[in-house]
């Protein structure tokens, strides 16, 4: 049951609601650690009419109501203060796979979706750079990776969605059914709908790749062979970051990906014409689900230094191509690699602008644009120290919205 100190009757499903102490902690809580909202209760929903009920329940009487997936958000979007949680984690099963398409529950990882899909060959396109994410808080979000410029986003490959809405109705959404729903659900932050099941878009998998990682000399240079990168689509997936160097200052590199067909591939041919430190170079070739989750080993370390539970005051941002390399080199001037954590890193990657199709996602109009993110590590869980770089991030972003950027969605 759910308190009564309120006294609203509870939503039709007493067995599927928690409101021990334990799982409302768990449901104010996030990766970020630094908002936290407490709900009334959290649904642990049996089947999509579960959160139907749940967000008739709430709509009528007057509580917020928020789906969480695996709770990666950094400031608090999937909390609910007063309100109904649904922990989507339980809904999770794989319905079915095709050859081109999967029909997936939004509590899916997309680990878990690899898992049955990349054994037949297959795998959405554009994935995100982790794979445990779900499926509908990625959707909502956009959900950004390495391969952006070639593949989209996440929710350019979703061929529809199965969604409850703010007045508990089920619904289709798709291009051709209910489109307007479709277009306002896909990166629209959970605001309008519950995603409950999805088809994503499947296509060939690779078996391995080939990936280079390139050190640059500055920022000038290694944006000057992003922009070269995207425009000649040489490599499916592209990623700059500038890194804490070891010996003080900064690292900048680049993170290029090209999927193997049964040739082996002539690397000359794939570095022609950049202007990379080549002596510093290093390749490898390598499965492709081991790409994919290449953030396992750093996620390891830092779960093994208790790390991974400290505060994460992260900030994503888009920013045009036009303002990227004077915003970019006035951020890093003021930003101590302390502030990032050893572990940390600034992501400075191309987005074609042409290649993304999701109404909502706040790119900026430029043909070409770039992520700047400030993905930080504290090597502390000090919470003064956090709301200092919350304090930060802050200024950073109204800096990035006069340069014409905007807050990326993640
Ligand atoms: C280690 C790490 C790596 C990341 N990598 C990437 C990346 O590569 N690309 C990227 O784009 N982002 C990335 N992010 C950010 C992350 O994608 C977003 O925070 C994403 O929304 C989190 O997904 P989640 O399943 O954990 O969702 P949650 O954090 O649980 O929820 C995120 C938002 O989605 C809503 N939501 C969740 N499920 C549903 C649903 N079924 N229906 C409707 N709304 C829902 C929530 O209410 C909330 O608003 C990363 C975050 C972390 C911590």
């Amino acid at each position: 049951m759910l308190p009564t100190r309120k006294s609203p009757p509870p939503p039709p499903l007493d067995d599927g609601i928690r409101v021990d102490d334990r799982a409302r902690a768990a449901a104010a809580d996030d990766f970020g650690h630094l908002v936290h909202r407490t709900p009334e209760g959290v649904l642990l929903p049996a089947s999509e009419e579960d959160v139907a009920a749940a967000v008739r329940w709430a709509a009528e009487h007057g509580r917020a109501f928020a789906a969480q997936g695996g709770r990666h958000s950094v400031f608090g979007r999937g909390q609910a203060g007063g309100g109904i949680v649904a922990d989507m984690r339980p809904l999770r099963t794989v319905h079915a796979i095709e050859d081109d398409r999967a029909v997936v529950d939004a509590g899916a990882t997309w680990r878990e979706v690899l898992a049955a899909t990349l054994p037949r060959g297959l795998a959405p396109p554009g994935l995100p750079d982790y794979l445990d994410l779900s499926v509908g808080g990625t959707l909502v979000v956009g959900g950004v990776g390495s391969g952006i410029s070639r593949f989209g986003v996440l929710s350019d490959n979703v061929l529809d969605l199965q969604v409850v809405t703010g007045r508990g109705e089920r619904l289709v959404a798709s291009p051709a059914r209910n489109p307007g729903l479709f277009d306002a659900v896909r990166a629209g932050l959970g605001q309008v709908a519950v995603v409950t099941r999805a088809t994503l878009r499947l296509v060939p998998a690779p078996r391995r790749v080939r990936r280079f990682l390139l050190v640059y000399p500055d920022l000038a240079t290694m944006l000057a062979d992003e922009r070269l990168l995207a425009h000649e689509r040489r490599f499916e997936r592209v990623q700059g970051a500038v890194l804490p160097a070891p010996s003080g200052g900064w690292t900048f590199r680049l993170d290029l990906v090209k999927e193997l067909p049964a040739d082996p591939p002539d690397d000359d041919a794939l570095l022609a014409g950049l202007s990379d430190d080549r002596p510093r170079a290093e390749s490898s070739t390598l499965p492709y689900l081991e790409y994919l989750d290449r953030l396992a080993a750093l996620e390891r370390l830092l779960r093994s230094e208790g790390r991974w539970s400290f505060p994460h005051p992260w900030l994503t941002t888009f920013v045009g191509d036009p303002a990227v390399e004077s915003v970019a080199a006035a951020e890093l001037a003021g930003l101590a690699p302390a502030d990032l954590g050893p572990l940390g890193q600034v992501v400075v990657s191309p987005i074609l602008r042409e290649s993304v199709r999701t109404p909502l996602l706040r790119l900026p109009p430029d043909p070409l644009g770039f992520t700047f993110n400030l993905v930080r590590f504290p090597p502390t869980d000090d919470a003064a120290e956090a709301r200092g770089l919350v304090t930060a991030n802050r200024a950073v972003y109204e800096r990035v919205r006069a340069a014409g950027g905007d807050r990326g969605t993640a």
